[in-house]
């Protein structure tokens, strides 16, 4: 096998000006760690658009290879737990931000960073789900350890139609939920229809400054927005209900009130999975293959090459992504 591949190398300059390019690189050129992998697919999430545009400094080592999701096989292992051959799936801790990660051929990681492709998954299903989909299961299962189920009224789920909404969208409906979905693309309500969001609501009437609190109409939310529509889904959640908050994608500021939490008892849960514990990540990704219905995971899709990486970072911070990118890297 060659060890000649292509990559994806952001660098910066002395006035910290950001550059991408496409380079050759060999397995000499990789980070240190204890398995090599043939990267089979990856994937464009949020974070991955922010490094390649340099809209926040996500890029904690220079030069860098970004990718925070990759799916492949083992080609060379150091480790007794993996061997030549065995299919991986690598999610976060830190790949892509601060080690090489998926947006080149061959990758160079750490075994404790590697969970066993999932039974039953192929690489690019994996990459269909990703970190985005894998954090929308991660949601739910905090939610249903703070006692929510589908008995306990309507969920909310903002950003619907991006790759954390969509996930989380089809597998709310597939356990029962009565599923609110808010987005600002009107024209992706039947989309969401079919992905089974029960009501779709315009996410400007929770993207600007609201009361401290309102009328109760969801029991549970998730919420990839933050800002102003996380303070109110906070005002409008009913007694004893909970958000699982895990993204920015409005902004990282949160211009709430005490009250939602002192007069109805609502709890913020946070949600992280880039040091999420193996475990965790190991039920987040059992539970997907059982949640989380192929067909629906197929029409959130889109299968992209190498060379379409680029656009598509830029396209997903524009917010003009729908769903999930699967990048084919065979
Ligand atoms: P996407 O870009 O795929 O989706 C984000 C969606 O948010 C968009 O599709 C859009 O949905 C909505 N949106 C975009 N801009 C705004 C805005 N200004 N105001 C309100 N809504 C907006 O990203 P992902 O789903 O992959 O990730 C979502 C967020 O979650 C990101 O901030 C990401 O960094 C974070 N994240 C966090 C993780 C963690 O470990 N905590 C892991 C994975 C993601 P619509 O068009 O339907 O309105």
């Amino acid at each position: 096998m060659s060890d000649k591949f292509r990559a994806i190398l952001v660098s910066r300059d002395d006035e910290k000006n950001q550059s991408v390019d496409v380079v050759e690189l060999g397995n000499d050129d990789l980070m240190e760690g204890n398995v090599t992998i043939k990267v089979e697919a990856t994937t464009v999430n949020y974070k991955d658009g922010l490094a390649i545009t340099g809209k926040s400094p996500v890029i904690r080592h220079w030069p860098m290879v970004p990718g925070i999701d990759l799916a492949g096989s083992v080609i060379h292992s150091e480790s007794d737990e993996f061997k030549a051959g065995d299919k991986v799936l690598l999610n976060g801790f830190g790949v892509g931000e601060t080690h090489w990660g998926g947006f080149a051929g061959h990758a160079r990681l750490n075994s404790d960073w590697l969970i066993p492709l999932p039974k039953g998954l192929t690489s690019q299903q994996a990459m269909g789900i990703g970190t985005a989909g894998y954090t929308a299961m991660l949601c739910v299962m905090a939610l249903e350890r703070h006692g929510i189920t589908p008995n306990s009224g309507p969920m909310i789920v903002t950003g619907a139609n991006g790759g954390v909404g969509t996930v989380a969208v089809a597998i709310l409906s597939k356990l029962g939920y009565h599923v609110i979905a808010s987005t600002g693309r009107a024209s992706e309500s039947g989309f969401l229809t079919e992905l089974g969001a029960a009501e779709i609501i315009d996410r400007a009437e929770l993207s600007e400054a609201g009361r401290p609190l309102g009328k109760e109409r969801w029991a549970a939310g998730v919420d990839a927005v933050g800002s102003h529509t996380l303070a109110n889904l906070l005002a409008q959640t009913q007694y004893g209900g909970a958000i699982a908050a895990c993204g920015l994608a409005q902004g990282f500021d949160l211009p709430t009130t005490v009250m939602p939490f002192i007069l109805r008892g609502i709890a913020l849960l946070g949600v992280d999975s880039v040091m999420a514990s193996k475990e965790l990540r190991h039920e987040a990704w059992s539970r997907i293959s059982t949640d989380l219905d192929p067909a629906k995971l197929d029409s959130l899709t889109t299968t992209i090459g190498f060379d379409d990486i680029i656009a598509a970072a830029t396209d997903i911070v524009d917010g003009k992504i729908r769903g999930r990118v699967i990048v084919d890297m065979t």
